[in-house]
């Protein structure tokens, strides 16, 4: 997977990575910048969007060079192309991906892998038949430094058996287009791959709770909502998220164990004494925050597609356990009650 042609990343043209990107917003272009500034091993071939002068105009100031085909579908077919960053709307990544793997393509698709649980059903069925894995699905919270030491910690054996955990998931407040149910599609789901992975367990039942209406929160918004979360195994999670929190983009996460406590530390950053006060900074949003998940998570994504192999991050599989989540999260927001949360047989493409 190398070229010796047109570069635009500085990087070395050996073992450096042909890459295509589906959608050039907010994190498409954040991505872009990323893989040509920040991670070594890729260039950026190829971009696209729905919107062609937008595509264009991020090609011009992050991957000059880069060809701007008319459609994804011309993208991903493309010579230039070795394998594919997806980072289109959600209800388009279905396609996109069933695309990549009809192609013989490694596909790193942003949250979430597809809009239902059913979309991501025919997903797990085109990898099963292509006899290999090729996707991997943008959850870097798994890259996080902070979490991954929280989980470090729980499994490390002094703190004795899990039991319980709080989550917090603030935001300082949400895109116009956010709808009321995007506060679970795109917010807490997030939480509901996190905890799979803290835990190595399903999330077996959903509740949802709306506590006092936020007086900032738009009509229909669950704002804040409170998600009681229940593993198979027994251990409960409640998670707050939170669309309006205003003074930060802040993440939050404690597990009791029998022996003692786990939390995510209170700040990465410095801690100023002043004028009687102590001071941590709160990260104003997502791309400050987890801008170092981010990187590593594209270091560990084209290790392996540079080595032909399968990737090991987070799979197909996971990206449909997290799409029935959101699928019980929201009957229970909508209708209210305890949800289970029910999958299919998990294949053994995706065995741990
Ligand atoms: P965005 O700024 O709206 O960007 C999406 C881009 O895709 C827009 O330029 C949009 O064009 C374009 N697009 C829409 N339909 C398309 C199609 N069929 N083919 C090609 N391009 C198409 O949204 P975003 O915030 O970057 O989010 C994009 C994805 O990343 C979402 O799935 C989101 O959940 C995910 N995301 C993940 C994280 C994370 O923490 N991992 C953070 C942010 C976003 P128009 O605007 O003209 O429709």
């Amino acid at each position: 997977m190398t070229n010796t042609g047109v570069t635009n990343t500085g990087v070395t043209d050996t073992g450096v990575t042909n890459i295509g990107v589906i959608g050039t917003g907010v994190i498409g272009a954040e991505h872009i910048r990323r893989l040509t500034t920040a991670v070594p091993g890729a260039r950026i071939t190829s971009v696209t969007d729905v919107d062609l002068d937008r595509a264009r105009a991020v090609a011009d100031s992050l991957a000059p060079g880069a060809s701007v085909p008319a459609t994804g579908a011309e993208l991903i077919e493309s010579p230039e192309v070795d394998a594919v960053v997806v980072t289109s709307w959600g209800s388009t990544h279905r396609d996109y991906v069933l695309g990549c793997i009809a192609a013989g393509k490694p596909v790193f698709c942003e949250k979430p892998l597809a809009s239902s649980s059913t979309d991501c059903i025919t997903i797990l069925e085109a990898e099963v038949a292509a006899g290999r894995r090729y996707v991997q699905v943008g959850f870097m919270r798994r890259y996080d430094p902070a979490y991954l030491a929280l989980r470090a910690a729980v499994h490390g054996g002094s703190l004795g058996a899990p039991l319980l955990m709080h989550a917090a998931h603030r935001n300082p407040a949400l895109p116009a287009h956010f709808t009321g149910d995007m506060v679970v599609t795109d917010s807490a789901v997030h939480e509901f791959d996190l905890i799979r992975w803290m835990f190595a367990d399903e999330i077996a039942a959903i509740t949802a709770y709306t506590p006092r209406r936020n007086s900032r929160a738009k009509d229909g918004f669950p704002d804040p909502l409170v998600l009681v979360l229940e593993l198979a195994n027994g251990v409960l999670v409640d998670v707050e998220v939170l669309a309006n929190a205003r003074y930060g983009y802040d993440i939050r996460g404690e597990v009791v164990c029998e022996d003692g406590v786990a939390a995510l530390s209170e700040s990465a950053g410095v801690v100023v004494r002043s004028a009687g006060t102590v001071a941590l900074g709160v990260p104003t949003d997502w791309p400050e925050r987890f801008a170092a998940a981010f990187d590593i998570e594209f270091r560990s994504w084209l290790a392996s597609v540079a080595g032909g192999e399968e990737p090991t991050g987070p799979d197909a599989w996971d990206g449909y356990a997290a799409a029935a989540c959101i699928d019980a999260a929201l009957v229970s927001l909508h209708d209210g009650g305890r949800v289970p949360v029910t999958l299919v047989d998990r294949p053994s493409l995706y065995r741990p």
